[in-house]
Order: C-alpha cells, then structure tokens, then sequence
C-alpha cells in the first residue's frame, strides 16, 4: 500500500493552500486529491468579480496556483470514498492509501429540493443554485424563463444578477422579512427589474415533464420554467463520519465552517497545512523518544 504524510482531501482554496504550506513547512510527503479534473474547487465556476481585489474565481484560483509546489502529488479525477481510523484512506478505482495526517478540505454541499418540505412533484427545470452556476459559467447553458430562485443570499443574489444580466424574468422568494447577502450583490435588485418577495416561501410545484410554476406561502402562484434552490450550504463532512477527533485529522475551509469570502478559507488552508505538520513532527519525535529510552 503507498503511504504519505500528509493527505489532503479536496483541492479547492483550502485544500490548495493547506498543501502550499505543508510543503513549505518542510514536508515532502503530501498527497492532494480531488474528484474534479482541475484544482480550483468552487472558484472554477464563479465568474463574478468578487474575489480578493476584484478578481474571478478562475483568476483567483490561478494566483493560488502560481508557485504550487510540483513535489506535491496531485490526484485528479479522484475520489476518496472511505477512511478508518487506522488511517487508510480508499480512493475510487479501488486504491488505497494510508496517511499519517488527514487535512480534510472537502467544502460544503448544497440544501436540495429534496430536504424542503415542498408539495407536488419533481418535473425537470428545478436545480440547486450552485448546479445552475455550474452549468451556466462551465458548460454555456442559459436557464429557460422566467425564472425563480428561493432564497436570498449571496449565492441567490449572485445567480439573479447574472440571470436578470442575460434578459430573463427573475423572482426571488425570501422567507424572511428581509432580503439577505453582501451589499454589493444586492446592487443587481436596483440594476434590474428583479421581483423580491420577502417573507414568504414556496410551498408547492407543478408540471407533469416540465416545471410549470410554484404557489408561495402568501398563496400567489407564479408561472416558470426554472427554479434555483439557494437556501444555504452545510460543511461536508461524510467522509469523517465516526472518527471523532483524532490529534492526525485537521479540518479547514467550507467543510469547517461556511465562508462568505475565499480569503478566509485559504487562511485556515494555510493553518491546517502547518498544523499537520507539527502534529507529524511531535507524533515522530515523541516515537524517537520512547525509542531511545
Ligand atoms: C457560489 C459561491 C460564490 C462565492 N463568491 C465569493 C466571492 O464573490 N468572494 C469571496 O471572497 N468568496 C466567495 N465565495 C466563498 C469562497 O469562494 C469559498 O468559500 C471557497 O472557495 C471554498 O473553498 P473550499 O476549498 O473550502 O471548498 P471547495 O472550493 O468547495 O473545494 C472542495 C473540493 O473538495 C473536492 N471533494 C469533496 N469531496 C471529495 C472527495 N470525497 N474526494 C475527492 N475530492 C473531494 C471537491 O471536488 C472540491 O474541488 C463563494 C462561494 C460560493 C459557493
């Protein structure tokens, strides 16, 4: 089985920078895994200007890049699929590695429609928002009009900019009585004729195929093709589940705690980095120690 240090999981922002200062640090033996095909995380699908001093997600992922060490093994197209607490991880296409330290930077995942208490049934047309963005800034897609997105925050906000940008009908349904996000992405609701709905939600559906419409809270039913869920994000963390707290494992990023802004994560990344491997260096002195005695 091949062994190495230090395992990254996910190599987004966190991931990126947890690998850039372990190696820094010192340590030569670091492995850095992520399923997608490119580094990046969910930088690679952002194309706003949000980032640090008004940088894209891409651009920004390419500043991170710039001096990444080449001795860091990068595994793409890789997922790690289970790990126990003899410090094995199993990786897809049925590889195994064991670790010494687990820096675990796998983000967050999205609230599906499916964990809403929505009625009616589950016709095409209905994404998360973070599939739609995907689709859209990746793959060119444009969503069928009109279009409505539920929740308001920055991930809502940022999707009906780019929406209401392209001539589609947006309307964005709050369930609280005001409207949520950063100030600089609720700019696009005075650039467009974007509809907010505060305080109410969506409570049912239709279409038999395709999406015909929803019924909000308040009763009003509003005819679309599409609707976004943007209603939040909950670290991901499946992978750990059960282990507990062990001294080896280091958590940093989204799959810590949801950040609003990259340079947060890519701090904790750069902490988590460096605490793996003082936790390497202490576990291998404290067993030179006992060794000598
Ligand atoms: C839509 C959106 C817009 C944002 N806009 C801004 C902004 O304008 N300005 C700003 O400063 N910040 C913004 N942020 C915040 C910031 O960009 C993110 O918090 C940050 O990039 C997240 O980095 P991460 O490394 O924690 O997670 P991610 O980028 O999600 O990376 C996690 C990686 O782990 C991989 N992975 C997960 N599980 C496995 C597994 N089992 N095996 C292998 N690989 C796995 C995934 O493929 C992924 O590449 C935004 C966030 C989002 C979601």
């Amino acid at each position: 089985m091949e062994h190495v240090d230090i395992l990254i999981v996910g190599g987004g922002a966190a991931g990126i920078a947890a690998a850039k200062a372990a190696f820094r640090a010192g340590c030569g033996s670091i492995a850095l895994v992520d399923r997608k095909s490119a580094p990046g995380g969910v930088l690679l699908q952002c194309a706003h200007r949000g980032f640090a001093e008004g940088l894209t997600g891409p651009e920004y992922a390419g500043r991170l890049l710039r001096d990444f060490p080449g001795e860091v093994s990068v595994l793409f197209h890789t997922t790690v699929v289970s790990m126990d607490e003899n410090r094995i991880a199993r990786l897809s296409g049925g590889r195994t590695l064991s670790f010494h330290q687990l820096i675990l930077a796998t983000g967050c995942r999205e609230i599906p429609m499916g964990a809403l208490p929505i009625a009616g049934t589950r016709p095409r047309g209905i994404y998360t928002a973070g599939q739609m963005q995907e689709m859209m800034n990746l793959h060119g897609v444009v969503p069928e009009g009109p279009v409505v997105i539920l929740g308001s925050g920055d991930l809502g906000l940022i999707l009906a900019n780019q929406i209401a940008a392209l001539g589609r009908s947006v309307t964005l349904v709050e369930q609280k009585n005001t409207c949520g996000g950063l100030a600089r992405n609720r700019r696009c609701l005075r650039e467009y004729p974007i509809r907010l709905l505060c305080g109410q939600t969506i409570t049912q559906v239709k279409g038999e195929r395709m999406l015909e419409g929803c019924r909000l809270s308040g009763g009003e039913w509003i005819a679309c093709k599409t609707l976004l869920i943007a209603v939040g994000l909950r670290p991901e963390r499946t992978l750990i589940h059960g282990l507990g707290s062990p001294s080896w494992l280091h958590l940093c990023g989204n799959c810590n705690t949801v950040h609003p802004m990259v340079e947060g994560v890519t701090a904790e990344g750069t902490r988590a980095g460096i605490a793996a491997w003082e936790e390497l260096n202490g576990s291998n002195n404290r067993l030179g120690d006992s060794e000598e005695r």
